[in-house]
């Protein structure tokens, strides 16, 4: 049993949706998605720029957040942001856990982490680098490409990652036409990573 109190911690939340988790190991799996308010990594190109300040977001218990997400069949959360690890993901993942579901992270690595995690997709960012002792940790490295010479940025996250991380390029969606097709010859000459494209961009979920 968790400690009630642990179901009382508020976090400012953005939104948090049900819908299909459109990249990654796990595209195409019904998930729950939490998304926290509070970001300080500044990625230029950031499609979720309302994110960053956590004081325009309100604040929810971790019971109610359950509760919302309970209601729904099903059983993997995403706890996603801004970046969800500038809170301490601990009473969240353990609440999670004894509601039957699996925790999963997306985060840029940027801060210690905290939760108890099923999956972690790490996704590092260049404005503010991924902490190196998460690197180890990451069940999915996520790299997103903005241009050619992030391949190499991308081989050097690779060589830090345990050898069962599963390795994923994705484009940045704004040069989704000049990066897709450099990242398929990628894949194709280096067979240890996956495309992942932003499907839920395709099929109009959020
Ligand atoms: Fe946006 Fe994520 Fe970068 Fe933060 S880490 S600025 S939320 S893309």
């Amino acid at each position: 049993m968790i400690a009630p109190a642990d179901t009382e911690v508020l976090l400012p939340v953005m939104e948090s949706f049900y819908t299909l988790q459109g990249e990654g190991a796990y595209q195409g799996r019904a998930a729950w998605f939490i998304r926290l308010g509070g970001c300080d990594v500044g990625c230029v190109w950031c499609d979720v720029k309302d994110s960053w300040d956590a004081a325009r977001h309100p604040l929810k218990s971790v019971r109610a957040l359950v509760a919302e997400a309970s209601a729904q069949p099903g059983r993997i959360a995403v706890v996603t942001g801004g970046e969800p690890l500038l809170h301490d993901c601990g009473p969240l993942t353990r609440a999670l856990h004894e509601a039957g579901f699996r925790t999963h992270i997306e985060t840029s690595g940027s801060a210690p982490l905290t939760g108890d995690w099923d999956w972690i997709c790490l996704s590092p960012k260049k404005f503010k680098a991924p902490l190196p002792e998460i690197l180890p940790l990451a069940d999915e490295l996520k790299v997103v490409l903005y241009n050619q010479h992030d391949f190499a940025w991308a081989e050097q996250y690779a060589a830090q990652a345990g050898p069962s991380c599963r390795l994923f390029l994705q484009p940045e969606w704004s040069r989704a036409d000049r990066m897709t097709p450099l990242i398929v010859d990628y894949v194709k000459a280096h067979p240890e990573w996956t495309l992942s494209a932003q499907v839920h961009k395709f099929i109009h979920v959020p």
